[in-house]
């Protein structure tokens, strides 16, 4: 079976050539079927004298998958030839082009390509090209491709584009039949087509002259073809038949398309000698100048989507729904990892009620995907309402955002039907409006409204911000933080974000003093995105890690609590608890060789410092940077000795110049049978997490450099 398709600008006429040229096609002998791709669905009316046949993504809305016939979707038209027609959502609601996907994949799976077929002639919207619409144009779609234009510009612009599109599904084989030129009667449009089609490597295949036999025809729901078979249009008509034949049967070559940059383009409207062009196109098998590999290696793999960042945000509030717009699957894995990062804290004590499992998803799927999905929206809504929750979040993945769905008036309409109801709309659009840390921090931007800025701050509360907790997420990290706050006469107010509730939000201005938990980048966007919506300063100093940070935050407790001579009292304390722990234990450490590679580019000048004071020879501290992270990284008191955009290459090129007795490090593999292997994560708050840390360290010393389990095993 060859397959055709015929593109073209929408009303260049190219449903009526095709539908001409399928009824040539079947006067030579071949059995035709016809697949109109357009949303208005129309190209097989003159196949089938002007009656309308129901569409398949109407009828795919309507019958269930097991239920499904082709004869409920293909009707026999003049000439015996099969028609089928795509059809397409509503302008203006859904996707026609992820409609074209289903459509094409509908027909595969109701046998199409088991009818007996000769030919196959796609009838394809030519203006929107978009992936669905360029579906026709793949592989296994189209073996021949054939361009309708006129002369007019924008007839021309469509075509090119096609030809990119054609290039983007290079098979290695050319396919591009040529151009119709369907005559508009514009000023030297021959001419022009001429030059266009040369440029772009192509031939006109026949130039169709308006005529009023066209009229006549359709009018009565025919084709000239059928109707005026002796004249010289139909004879026309044949002969681009007869061409397709010859491509199919390989008597004619088809061409690859050289597709017109910007500046041919203007050549051609402008009526001068076309230029050398650059190669726009997409890389065509051999020509490596253009086609770079990109490597996984090279490219940013992202933690998760926007979507799920602001999923993670809201689902830390105990009151409030979070509903998903979006398909059921990108609930289950947004489910799946939240389960997987609270579940165990509130196994382990860490929460004291059951973490927030308010997730609500519309369950977008294929249909909704094509003909829009505000309804699944709405619905969802109006019963998350009558579930009782005065407080909805919606967070929008890709599927509504790629389709252009209008959340925003359904989410009013169902706040305009509800008094007292707040709903967010938070439009992440899954990874389109960023990761993770961009959707978190536009779910911070909204929660931040609830604060109630009227509130009188309470002496001696502390507010805690940060986009993790992890830092203080055991029962002893809990203890160590209770025992710094008690030591200046502290209480929390309020964790922002940890697991709260919209009471504890709106209650965060009673807080007296805001402190960051970490200085990750994430918590300082968080920490100013408090700063500019409540006008409130938050503590440059986050909870201290380690002995250095401790004295700087207990100096500025003592300043803020008016309690200076405790606090150097406390500093004095715990600078002599540190100096007796290092002379215990830096007899394991000194001058031993060691690197430190921090993949996370997270803080950990504690960890150095400690190295420092115990006398270790570190011969490298190696950084791979996270883009995100990179205001984290330049706040280091290491800098000096820190090697930045550290990778495995150097790395490895270490272990073997430098012999190290210890790598201490996050590493995503097994970094071979070189020396001995510690890894270093959060530990917790304060001084004493730190120094347990250095006796894990001190437990690995004491292993034997080489393990024999390690054999064999490569970086
Ligand atoms: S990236 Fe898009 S498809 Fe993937 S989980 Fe996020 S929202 Fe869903």
């Amino acid at each position: 079976m060859y397959q055709v398709a015929f593109y073209g600008k929408g009303g260049i006429g190219k449903s009526t050539m095709a539908a001409n040229i399928s009824v040539a096609l079947a006067g030579k002998g071949i059995r035709v079927m016809q697949i109109g791709c357009d949303p208005k669905h129309d190209s097989t009316r003159l196949l089938l004298g002007g009656r309308v046949q129901t569409t398949v993504l109407d009828y795919v809305r309507e019958v269930q998958i097991g239920k499904r016939k082709i004869e409920d979707v293909m009707m026999k038209g003049t000439s015996g030839i099969l028609c089928i027609e795509a059809g397409g959502p509503e302008p203006g609601i859904g996707c026609a082009g992820r409609g074209i996907l289903t459509a094409f994949d509908t027909l595969k799976k109701l046998g199409t390509d088991d009818l007996g077929v000769d030919m196959k002639i796609y009838d394809v919207l030519g203006d929107v090209v978009c992936g669905g619409f360029a579906v026709p144009l793949r592989g296994e779609y189209a073996d021949g491709i054939v361009l309708v234009t006129s002369g007019e510009f924008m007839s021309l612009y469509a075509a090119n584009n096609i030809m990119k599109g054609l290039s983007n599904f290079d098979t290695g084989r050319p396919r591009l039949v040529g151009i119709i030129l369907n005559s508009r009667g514009v000023d030297g449009e021959e001419e022009t087509v001429r030059r266009f089609a040369e440029a772009a490597g192509t031939k006109i295949i026949a130039v169709i002259p308006r005529h009023r036999l066209f009229f006549e025809a359709e009018s009565s729901g025919h084709t000239v073809r059928e109707m005026f078979p002796d004249t010289k249009l139909s004879e026309m008509i044949d002969a681009v038949a007869q061409h397709i034949i010859d491509v199919r049967d390989g008597k004619i070559r088809a061409s690859f398309p050289r597709p017109l940059d910007d500046d041919q383009m203007s050549d051609l409207a402008a009526g001068r000698e076309i230029r050398r062009g650059t190669c726009i196109g997409a890389p065509r098998f051999g020509c490596t100048a253009c086609n770079p590999r990109i490597s996984i290696k090279e490219s940013k793999i992202m933690s998760s989507c926007a979507a799920y960042g602001a999923v993670a945000a809201y689902l830390k509030m105990n009151d409030v729904a979070v509903v998903l717009h979006g398909p059921l699957s990108c609930a289950y894995l947004m489910d799946t990892a939240r389960a997987k990062a609270v579940l165990e804290l509130y196994a382990g004590g860490i929460y004291s009620t059951v973490p927030n499992h308010n997730l609500r998803c519309t369950m977008m799927d294929d249909g909704s995907s094509i003909f829009g999905g505000v309804g699944n929206l709405e619905r969802t809504l109006r019963d998350t309402v009558k579930e009782g929750y005065m407080k909805i979040a919606v967070v929008t993945t890709c599927m509504p955002g790629i389709i252009g769905d209008d959340s925003l008036t359904v989410i009013n309409r169902v706040i305009g039907d509800n008094p007292g109801v707040g709903i967010d709309y938070i439009p992440a659009d899954g990874d389109v409006n960023g990761e993770f840390t961009d959707g978190f921090i536009m779910a911070v931007e909204k929660i931040t409204e609830m604060m109630d800025l009227s509130l009188e701050r309470e002496r001696g509360t502390v507010n805690i911000i940060g986009s993790s907790f992890f830092d203080i997420h055991s029962v002893r990290h809990l203890k160590e933080m209770g025992k710094l706050f008690s030591a200046f006469g502290l209480k929390e107010n309020c964790r922002f974000l940890d697991e709260t509730s919209s009471e504890a939000v709106a209650g965060f201005c009673r807080g007296h003093i805001d402190m960051m938990v970490n200085d990750s980048a994430a918590t300082i966007e968080m920490a100013s995105v408090i700063e500019s919506k409540t006008g409130r300063r938050v503590l440059s100093v986050p909870l201290p890690v380690g002995l250095h940070d401790y004295v700087e935050w207990a100096r500025q407790m003592g300043e803020i609590m008016g309690m200076e001579k405790e606090a150097e009292r406390e500093i004095e304390r715990a600078e002599s608890d540190h100096r007796e722990f290092i002379e215990t234990h830096s007899h394991r450490f000194r001058g031993r060789k060691i690197i430190v590679m921090n993949r996370a580019s997270q803080n950990i000048d504690w960890l150095i410092d400690m190295l420092i004071g115990l006398g270790a020879d570190i011969c490298r501290v190696g950084c791979v940077p996270s883009p995100r992270k990179s205001g984290s990284r330049s706040a280091s008191r290491h800098l000096g000795i820190t090697t930045l955009d550290y990778d495995t290459d150097e790395l490895r090129r270490d272990l073997d110049y430098m012999d190290p007795d210890l790598l201490i490090g996050e590493f995503t593999g097994p970094v071979g049978n070189r020396c001995r292997i510690a890894r270093v994560g959060k530990v917790g708050i304060g001084v004493l997490p730190t120094e347990e840390y250095v006796e894990y360290l001190e437990n690995i010393m004491r292993l034997p450099r080489e393990e024999g389990w390690k054999e064999g095993v490569k970086i």
